[in-house]
């Protein structure tokens, strides 16, 4: 297992939009590696989803993790890994829910985007069977940034209000106080706590 070189803001893998995986490759021993990879890496640096363009891989393809004990993200639910091939989301309720979110491959940054609470997600599993489920809330939230990322779009290009972007330190002091950001979410941020 190792722990992979992410991709920060600026390079051009992830502004390229990445490629469908085939059910054999993504069985195939070199895929199952990528996905031990990056989930160590997701721990290693206290994400909680990463795509594969952040490693520069440009395939569909994430991973997802968090935990309802993690007091950093301030959450009230848990999810288990949950590994993502070729996903595809269908908006199930237009109305939107805000969180302040983080990227790994922006560093030290928080912003304010609003998205869809509740989607749906087809996709293939880690065994290339195609499965589909329903997420809202927080898990909404994160597998709309992590796919966004399979498609070259960035969190911070979603961001409607531009004095809601903001160092992680500037964030907590200014901005991690209201009611609407009472929860904070730090998807793939590498931030501390706050
Ligand atoms: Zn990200």
């Amino acid at each position: 297992m190792s722990i992979l070189k992410v991709a920060r803001l600026g390079h051009p893998v992830l502004r390229q939009p990445a490629r469908d995986l085939t059910p054999d490759e993504i069985r195939s021993d070199a895929v199952r590696q990528l996905v031990r990879d990056m989930h160590a890496t997701m721990i290693e640096y206290g994400g909680v989803g990463l795509a594969a363009p952040q490693v520069h891989e440009p395939l569909r393809l994430a991973v997802i993790e968090f935990s309802g004990e993690n007091e950093r993200y301030r959450v009230d639910e848990a999810q288990p890994l949950w590994v993502v091939f070729n996903p595809r989301v269908t908006v199930l309720d237009e109305k939107t829910e805000g969180f302040w979110e983080g990227c790994l491959s922006l560093p030290g940054l928080r912003g304010y985007v609003e998205r869809p609470r509740r989607i749906q997600v087809d996709y293939l599993d880690a065994s290339g069977e195609p499965q589909q489920c329903v997420a809202d809330g927080f898990l909404a939230t994160v597998c709309q940034h992590e796919f966004d990322h399979l498609d070259g779009v960035l969190y911070v290009d979603r961001i409607t209000d531009p004095t809601k972007l903001s160092f992680v330190e500037e964030y907590a002091r200014y901005h991690a106080t209201g009611q609407d950001e009472a929860q904070e979410p730090d998807l793939d941020s590498d931030g501390p706590r706050v």
